[in-house]
C-alpha cells in the first residue's frame, strides 16, 4: 500500500513522490493514523528508519498553510545537525506547501533567526536552548503552538536539556498534540512520557 493510505492531500502526496518514499516505511505506517487521529504518539525508532516523515507528515496535514505570524508546530531536536537534517526533510515535504518554516541553534547570533519569525512562521525546528532563549527576549509568541515533538528524547536527556524541555513546556499552551520519538526505550524514557503525555498510543519498530 502506498501512501494513498493516508489522508494526505494533493501537495503532500507530490512531494512524496518527488522526495521517491514509494511505500511507507514500518514506523510510518504505524505513527501516521494515529498522530492524524489527534493521538499522542510515544515512537520508539531510530535514524534511518523513516521517523521524521512519519511525524512531519501529520503535522504539514494539520498546519496546512501558511496563517497569522505565530508557529503552530514545534520540533525540537537535540543538536545543531539533527535540526538541519529535520529542516530538510520538512521542506522537501513542503514545497508544493506555502508554510513558512524556520530552524533555531545556536552557533551563531540570534539577531537573523529573529528576523526571519518576525516575518512569520509557522513550523519551528529548534534546539531547547535556543527556543529558550529566544522567547526570552519577547521574540516569540508561543499561544498558538498546537503540535509538540521531542526528537530523539534519549538524545535529549543525555546531553542534560531537561530543564530547558520543562520551561518550554511551562510556556506552551496546555492543550495540544505531544509527539515523542526516541531510539531507546526505558524506565526514563516511561517516565517523561508519563509526564509530558496524555494516553500516548505507543509505536515501536
Ligand atoms: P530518518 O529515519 O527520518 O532519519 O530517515 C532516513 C531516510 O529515509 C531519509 O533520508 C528519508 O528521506 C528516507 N525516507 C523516509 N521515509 C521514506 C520512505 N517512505 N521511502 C523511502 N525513503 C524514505
Amino acid at each position: 500500500l502506498g501512501f494513498e493510505a493516508f489522508k494526505l492531500n494533493r501537495q503532500l502526496l507530490d512531494a512524496i513522490v518527488e522526495a521517491g518514499y514509494v511505500h511507507p516505511t514500518p514506523i510510518q505506517e504505524k505513527a501516521i493514523p494515529l498522530a492524524q487521529a489527534g493521538h499522542d504518539v510515544l515512537g520508539i525508532a531510530q535514524t534511518g528508519t523513516g521517523k521524521t516523515a512519519a511525524y512531519v507528515l501529520p503535522i504539514l496535514m494539520k498546519v496546512k498553510y501558511a496563517q497569522g505570524m505565530h508557529p503552530r508546530a514545534l520540533i525540537l531536536a537535540p543538536t545543531r545537525e539533527l535540526v538541519m537534517q529535520i529542516e530538510e526533510v520538512v521542506r522537501q515535504l513542503a514545497t508544493y506547501t506555502d508554510l513558512r518554516i524556520v530552524s533555531l541553534y545556536g552557533g551563531l547570533g540570534p539577531k537573523t533567526q529573529i528576523e526571519t519569525i518576525k516575518a512569520g512562521v509557522d513550523i519551528i525546528i529548534s534546539t531547547p536552548g535556543r527556543f529558550i532563549d529566544i522567547y526570552r527576549k519577547n521574540e516569540l509568541y508561543t499561544k498558538e503552538l498546537k503540535t509538540m515533538v521531542l526528537d530523539e528524547a534519549d538524545k535529549m536527556m543525555d546531553m542534560g536539556f531537561m530543564p530547558q524541555i520543562r520551561s518550554i513546556l511551562e510556556v506552551i499552551p496546555v492543550k495540544r498534540q505531544n509527539l515523542l520519538f526516541s531510539a531507546t526505550f526505558g524506565g526514563r524514557i516511561e517516565k517523561l512520557a508519563h509526564e509530558f503525555l496524555e494516553f500516548p498510543e505507543r509505536v515501536e519498530v
